[in-house]
């Protein structure tokens, strides 16, 4: 039976996660990267939430700090896959 997930500010920490590779999506602003599970562990260390991981890998996108906030469109589709959303759209 699947183990339950501790969800912290909505994400998972990086320890809860087991894809090798964490892919990064942005629709907004087209940026789009894989990262590396265990290199981002050793830079952010295995506590790190996924919300903070975003915040961290977006740096340089101007979506990021509007005057209305984050309004930068970075995802993760690992997450998305895993965790299905009733109200999306
Ligand atoms: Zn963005």
């Amino acid at each position: 039976m699947p183990r339950r997930q501790v969800i912290v500010d909505g994400l998972p920490t990086l320890r809860q996660v087991r894809d090798p590779i964490i892919e990064l999506d942005c629709r907004l602003c087209r940026r789009r990267g894989n990262h590396e599970r265990k290199r981002l562990v050793k830079v952010f260390g295995a506590g790190v939430t996924l919300a903070e991981l975003r915040r961290r890998m977006t740096v340089g996108c101007e979506r990021m700090h509007t005057a209305e906030g984050d309004r930068c469109g970075a995802y993760f589709p690992c997450l998305v896959e895993s965790v299905s959303s009733p109200d999306e759209g």
